[in-house]
């Protein structure tokens, strides 16, 4: 194929202006500027390559012999030598021996004046990309060079190429192995044709268990039906991509821990892939998609939604949760035409609980009360938390309203045993107000509000127990709303006044003090006495209100009386339990004797036994603190309480006021144990005594005889207003010749027992 020159042009070189253009090669188009090196121990031969190659727009660098080539290819790169073999020095062979052993990149193009065949073969065996001979025609040579160089730039074009390749697909596998989501190819009939790493890291699997199998293998069994909607509707459609939530079961059995029958909620894209048949129609190869979990989300989801259905401190249900599920237990119950119950529970006192214990232990406590009662409860009732101390206990279906009374009764008995928070026992009870359906209410409004009425009823009425709705109740229930809303503003209005009704000394029969009971001035009902409205007000709190009022009015009508009339009485004031629970109401008592300069002794407070058995402890401070500032107290209603007398020991108290109920039951002056036994205990204790409801002198004799000094009831004088008690005051101080100071003096002859 070598064409050669003829001889003469040997010695024509630099004349290459004869190149047949087709054969011009533009060096432009190697987009590299070849650096070659002509390495040739013969000054012409390489004057003349270095010319033809420098016509051709080639850079060269001449080695004059083969250690200086080798020299030049050690200290420099080049892309191409042209060698020639014999040198003086260094063969050719030995070059390329040179450059093969130290993996010079460069390529070779032997131009020699051997010829012998043997030769040629041993030179491009040893590597050399060509083997001219010389003489060489320069077309031949430039062709032969831009052949090589051209070889060489495609090759390093390629290489690159493939460099670029591999790091992107390097690049491609990484973002797909490290995505955050699990990236998939299904093959037409479902199985996995590709799936990335994330499987690993999310579901617990190695990828090639995965591959080759069914993508039911991960949907979680109760997503089987929707997964393969999904990937059918590719299949079939070419609707847009729309993204499933699905569930995925991890790998259960060998996995790591964490995947231990998790199941993943994932959101799925999914798309299909198509291609086109030889009918020129679309077919359906495969899907792919991205699948992405939403565990996060899901359980902020989940959060939100257990946030709006359950009371967060006890975790029980709460009232909207109570509210959803009584309606479909209505519905059900009318379907089935079986009763169900709901209950209103509301835990008694406690309020004083937590205000006295803290806020912790009452937290604590409504935790420990919910899990004791949801503990003893069937699954399908429900246990909700519908307010501070209130839960709403459902019951879905019952036999027989005995079904409910047994729970109840269970309920009550559950709290005998005492909750222990930070080494405290603490005792509590419930007020259980039941209703039942359908014959207490058809809508669930009526029925919690009944449930709540029958509770209000238990709780007005000793507490600690359980009450059925009935129609009666609701009847007096909204009496009492009357009442509460009336009263709530007649104390702003004025509409109270109070009465007072005198207490005398047996003996002598002279005014020693009074009691102020208050009455009601209802614009049109006229005067409404205090057990119709009183526990109605105890109930609302409005006690707080109306006590503080009937304390300053009667503080002010007494100094009055005393100033006016020179007279000295004592004064009794009710109180309620509420108020000498209050944290005030020490120091507002304290102040508004002060305020009206109340002489020491002058303000006897009365408390039923039962309203100091609520609170003990708090009683028991608040009436020592009272009692230190000369503030009298008086049991009321004394004997009618609980039988312990222990309290007697532990309260400051300088009075017992013997309950009408043991008056009214002496019918002649001998054989009245109770009555007699109860003064004699009195009078053990030192305390002064007074009889309550006195109304006739068979009742007066044996009270004399059995030593009760003091009595007050409707055979002295009704309770009376202010008008008529100053009358009977001014009257009385004619009648007698005593001066009324020393009435007083009797009642302080009972000292406060230490
Ligand atoms: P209480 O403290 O036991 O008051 C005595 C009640 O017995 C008074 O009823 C009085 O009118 C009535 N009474 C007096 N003498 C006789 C009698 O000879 N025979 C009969 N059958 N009854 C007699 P009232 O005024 O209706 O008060 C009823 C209850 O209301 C009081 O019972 C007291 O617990 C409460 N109350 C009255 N005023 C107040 C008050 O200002 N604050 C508080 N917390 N409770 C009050
Ligand atoms: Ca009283
Ligand atoms: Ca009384």
């Amino acid at each position: 194929m070598h064409s050669y020159y003829p001889a003469p042009w040997r010695g024509i070189e630099g004349n290459f202006e004869s190149m047949p253009k087709k054969i011009k090669v533009n060096p432009t188009k190697h987009n590299f500027n070849a650096r070659i090196l002509i390495a040739d121990d013969e000054p012409r031969a390489r004057a003349s390559l270095k010319e033809i190659l420098r016509f051709s727009g080639y850079e060269t660098t001449l080695a004059e012999s083969g250690s200086e080539a080798i020299e030049l290819l050690t200290s420099s790169s080049f892309d191409l030598i042209l060698l020639d073999l014999n040198m003086p020095d260094l063969h050719g062979h030995k070059v390329m021996e040179h450059i093969d052993h130290y993996s010079i990149d460069c390529d070779i193009i032997v131009v020699s004046g051997e010829t012998t065949f043997d030769h040629a073969t041993q030179a491009l065996r040893k590597g050399a990309q060509d083997f001219l001979r010389k003489p060489y025609a320069p077309d031949e040579l430039l062709r032969s060079v831009s052949n090589v160089l051209e070889r060489r730039q495609l090759k390093a074009e390629n290489q690159a190429i493939n460099l670029r390749l591999s790091e992107s697909e390097a690049l491609h596998k990484f973002i797909v192995n490290n995505s955050p989501d699990m990236i998939y190819l299904l093959d037409q009939e479902g199985n996995f044709a590709f799936i990335n790493d994330r499987i690993e890291t999310l579901l617990g699997y190695n990828r090639n268990e995965i591959i080759g199998q069914h993508f039911s293998k991960l949907i979680h069994t109760e997503d089987i039906e929707r997964a393969n909607f999904t990937f059918n509707e590719r299949r079939t459609g070419d609707r847009a991509t729309r993204s499933t939530e699905l569930r995925l079961s991890s790998k259960n059995s060998s996995g790591p821990r964490y995947f231990e029958s998790r199941a993943v909620p994932i959101e799925l894209s999914s798309i299909g892939i198509y291609t086109m048949n030889n009918d020129n129609k679309k077919a359906f190869i495969g899907t792919y998609g991205v699948a992405r979990d939403i565990t996060e989300r899901k359980q902020a989801e989940e959060l939100i939604k257990y946030q709006l259905y359950h009371d967060l401190l006890t975790n029980l249900p709460n009232r909207s949760l109570f509210r959803d599920r009584l309606n479909m237990a209505m519905a059900q119950s009318k379907r089935s035409g079986k009763k169900l119950a709901i209950m209103y529970l509301d835990m008694d006192r406690f309020k004083i609980i937590n205000d006295s214990l803290g806020h912790y232990v009452g937290d604590e406590l409504l935790k420990l009360v919910g899990q004791r009662l949801r503990s003893e409860l069937r699954e399908a009732d429900t246990l909700a938390r519908v307010g501070g101390d209130e839960f709403n206990l459902l019951i879905p279906e019952i036999n027989d309203i005995q079904d409910a009374r047994n729970l109840a009764e269970k309920i009550l008995r559950l709290t005998t045993t005492p909750f222990i928070i930070k080494n405290e026992e603490i005792f509590i009870s419930f007020s259980i107000g039941i209703s039942i359906y359908p014959s207490d209410g058809d809508t669930k409004d009526t029925l919690i509000k009944n449930a709540d009425i029958a509770m209000y009823k238990i709780k007005n009425t000793g507490k600690n127990g359980y009450a059925f709705f009935s129609q009666k109740m609701k009847t007096h229930f909204s009496q009492s709303l009357d009442i509460e809303n009336g009263l709530r503003k007649a104390i702003s209005t004025n509409e109270l006044c109070l009465y007072y009704q005198p207490q005398y000394n047996i003996k002598n029969g002279e005014m020693v003090g009074v009691e102020a009971l208050v009455r009601w001035q209802h614009p049109e009902k006229g005067t409404i006495q205090p057990n119709e409205f009183i526990s109605v007000a105890e109930e609302s709190g409005l006690i707080i209100p109306l006590g503080e009022w009937v304390l300053r009015k009667a503080c002010i009508d007494i100094k009055r009386w005393m100033e006016m009339e020179g007279i000295s009485l004592s004064l009794s004031v009710n109180i309620s339990m509420q108020q000498l629970e209050m944290d005030q109401f020490v120091a507002k008592t304290l102040k508004i004797i002060k305020r009206h300069a109340l002489p020491k002794n002058t303000l006897e407070l009365e408390i039923t036994e039962h309203a100091i058995m609520q609170d003990m402890e708090k009683a028991v401070d608040a009436l020592t603190r009272l009692s230190d500032k000369g503030i009298r107290i008086a049991i009321d209603d004394f004997g009618t309480g609980y039988s312990s007398l222990g309290y007697l020991q532990t309260l400051p108290i300088n009075t017992l006021k013997i309950d009408r109920s043991f008056v009214q039951s002496i019918k002649s002056s001998d054989g009245n144990s109770i009555i007699d036994a109860i003064i004699a205990m009195g009078k053990g204790l030192n305390l002064d005594l007074i009889a309550e409801g006195v109304e006739n002198q068979t009742q007066i004799n044996h009270l004399t005889e059995a030593g009760c000094g003091l009595a007050q009831g409707f055979f002295y004088s009704h309770p009376i207003p202010e008008n008529e008690l100053l009358k009977l005051i001014r009257s009385s101080a004619h009648s007698t010749s005593e001066p009324p100071t020393q009435n007083n003096q009797f009642r302080d002859e009972g000292s406060p027992v230490p």
